[in-house]
């Protein structure tokens, strides 16, 4: 693969193959719980789409699916703080609210959408992420529905990026610096 970043793939650490039999898991338990309701999925922009878009197809409820798009920044002191960049414009007063995340890391951005989406009164809010990094976070976040559990690597592939690249890759990899040979 041609080299647009200066940083390279080391290991794969989860293949298409089971990232796939999770995501059925995932979407069983799911279609199960939510048998007498129509939740709305919610996915942040950009890195959730894929898992999304494989999820959606594997469950047997009806459903919609709504988007919203965050920006982090990290001060030199601050721990970090988010900045909404699109929210859901329909009402979700009094609706199942399935919030779906590619990864968690920190915890900061899943806190947010949590206590921003919980404002707008929804009967349920709960948290589906794909991967969840094994770092101590200070902010304590309920996961509902897990997929992997990853030591604290920057992982890219079925949505997650560097730079906006790698999201096609169809397996979750390590990404790390090039040395200099
Ligand atoms: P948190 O707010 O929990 O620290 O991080 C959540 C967001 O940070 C994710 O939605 C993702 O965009 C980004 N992120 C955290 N860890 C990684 C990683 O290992 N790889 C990539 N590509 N993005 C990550």
């Amino acid at each position: 693969m041609v080299n647009i970043t200066g940083y390279k793939i080391t290991d794969v650490l989860i293949s298409a193959s089971q990232i796939n039999e999770k995501v059925s898991q995932l979407a069983r338990e799911i279609s199960k719980d939510y048998e007498n309701t129509t939740p709305i999925f919610v996915t942040i922009l950009k890195g959730g789409v894929i898992f999304l878009a494989d999820l959606i197809r594997k469950l047997t409820i009806p459903h919609t699916i709504e988007f919203m798009a965050v920006e982090s920044y990290q001060g030199i002191k601050s721990k970090g703080t988010i900045r909404l960049l699109y929210d859901i414009k329909n009402e979700i007063k009094g609706k199942d609210i399935i919030i779906l995340e590619d990864i968690l890391d920190t915890g900061l951005t899943l806190d947010y959408l949590y206590k921003h989406l919980l404002y707008r009164e929804p009967k349920s809010i709960k948290i589906c992420s794909l991967l969840i990094k094994d770092v101590e976070r200070e902010i304590d976040v309920h996961v509902d529905y897990s997929g992997f559990f990853i030591p604290n690597h920057f992982v890219v592939g079925y949505g997650l990026d560097f730079n906006g690249y790698y999201r096609n890759l169809p397996h979750i990899a390590i990404l790390k610096p090039e040395e200099n040979e």
